[in-house]
């Protein structure tokens, strides 16, 4: 019966915020164990201090540490913070040097050392969290990746968890300090990687690290605690009227995720569904709220759309090449060039001499000189960049008739030109691609024709 609870940044994100986690984390009275993000702002000035003169990280490095202190200041008992300042003064040093290591890497070490430096903050915050939980008479236990044993493979920024042995470390490292009635507080973001150094799991990691150890727990469910009344119909900071869903399918989350809503990590749905362990998607700011509940549902009969996500700045690399279905294995050698050195495609789709691909921008150049070192094989290689992923969702939305027309229609009214679509591949999905200037319109549209009220 043991719930995980995980506590994104801004419900971190200061001593108020984190006194108001803590009290979250004492109401509920069950075994549990807790997952923090960094404090709110942290991450992005950890990634951004390899750039900075050394006048300007010392001074970061100052605001990052007093960041700290000031919640042990307003949040903590006078023999806890005495406690507590030594501690922080150790991961400071341990974040100090992490930069100097960075500097100091080789350039084929650069991105792991990078990796290592952008965990940081999930160092700081856990050990901040868990002296608040421990002036309030909670007995928490701070907790790294490292001890609680998260083991990741993959590339930097764009780890994987391996969720066996991190089952195997978490059952004897963490459960048993649960059953003593301990709540443990353990770091997101990262695991440590096959060389023992920390891996992250790409930005906004902590969702699927709470995932990950609900798993290895064989917990009953994990809880992602954000600043939002749970998972809604559309980004609200785009669509002002967007609505909180109160139910979702795990497929409906896991491509609305993938494709763009930020609210959960895109990795976060996988590990809880293979063990078919509730997702709740809740408010930190808002406690008292229902939340929406993510499980395996299957709705009767035909539906519309419930909920659409945009993911802009992305390019279509179109590679041109005589007959490629006629050539056995192109198509492969083709996305085999495209994807090497961990690069995510958002779709894919083939015609009889030409193949599109939709990748982020930032990676455009370098998938470019691997496709064209393809010589012969490759005619032409075109790029389209400054498009968006419009990805709508429903489950039972493709079963229904003329869906696909209404949805098209609707972005015709916003003058959108669709210059890729995806259909057929998900169950309860619908992906295609405008340009990033009517992304915005389109999805608004969408929302105001088929989902809001
Ligand atoms: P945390 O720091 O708690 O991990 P994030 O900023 O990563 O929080 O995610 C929460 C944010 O996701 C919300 O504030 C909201 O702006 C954004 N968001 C995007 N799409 C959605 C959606 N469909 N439902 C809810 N929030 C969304
Ligand atoms: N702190 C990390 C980030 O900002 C991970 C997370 O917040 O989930 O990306
Ligand atoms: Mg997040």
């Amino acid at each position: 019966m043991i719930k995980v609870m995980k506590f994104g940044g801004t419900s971190v994100g200061s001593a108020e915020a984190i006194r108001r986690t803590a009290e979250i984390i004492i109401r509920d009275p069950g075994p549990k164990a807790v997952v923090v993000s960094a404090m709110s702002g942290v991450t992005n000035a950890l990634i951004a201090l390899p750039k900075e003169p050394e006048g300007k990280a010392g001074e970061t490095l100052a605001w990052l540490r007093e960041m700290h202190l000031t919640v042990a200041r307003g949040e903590m008992t006078v023999e806890l913070q005495r406690e507590f300042e030594p501690l922080l003064e150790a991961r400071m040093t341990g974040l100090r040097d992490a930069l100097r290591s960075y500097h100091v890497s080789k350039d084929d070490e650069r991105d792991v050392a990078y990796d290592a430096l952008s965990s940081w903050g999930e160092r700081l915050s856990s050990l901040t969290v868990a002296y608040v939980l421990r002036s309030l008479g909670c007995d928490a236990v701070a907790m790294t990746g490292e001890e609680a044993g998260i083991v990741a493979t993959g590339t930097p920024g764009n780890g994987s968890a391996d969720l066996f042995a991190t089952g195997a470390n978490l059952k004897a490292r963490v459960l048993p300090l649960i059953e003593m009635g301990q709540v443990p507080i353990i770091t997101g973001f990262y695991g440590i990687g096959p060389d023992g150094r920390p891996l992250t799991f790409g930005r906004g990691g902590s969702d699927y690290v709470g995932s990950v150890v609900a798993n290895g727990l064989d917990a009953d469910a994990v809880e992602i605690w954000t600043d939002v009344d749970g998972f809604m119909t559309a980004d609200p900071r785009v669509v002002k009227d967007a609505k909180t869903l109160t139910e979702m399918d795990y497929n409906e989350a896991a491509e609305l995720a993938y494709f763009g809503a930020k609210v959960l990590h895109p990795r976060t749905i996988e590990p809880a569904r293979k063990k078919d362990l509730e997702v709740w998607v809740k408010n930190s700011f808002n406690p008292d709220g229902k939340g929406t509940r993510i499980f395996k549902i299957r709705r009767p009969g035909e539906t519309m759309l419930r909920s659409v996500a945009m993911k802009k700045d992305l390019s279509i690399i179109k590679v041109y090449s005589g007959e490629i279905v006629y050539q056995p294995g192109l198509i492969n050698k083709i996305l085999d060039a495209v994807c090497s050195g961990g690069v995510t495609t958002y779709a894919v789709s083939t015609s009889l001499s030409t193949m599109a691909v939709l990748v982020p921008t930032d990676q455009v150049y370098d998938i470019c000189e691997r496709v064209k070192a393809l010589k012969d094989d490759v005619e032409k290689v075109h790029v389209k960049e400054g498009v968006s992923l419009i990805c709508a969702v429903g489950d039972g939305m493709l079963q229904t008739c003329g869906v696909s027309a209404k949805i098209f229609s609707a972005v015709s009214e916003t003058g959108a030109n669709v210059e890729m679509i995806s259909e057929g591949a998900s169950d309860v999905a619908l992906n295609f691609v405008v340009g990033n200037e009517r992304a915005v319109e389109v999805v608004k549209k969408l929302h105001d024709m088929y989902i809001g009220d």
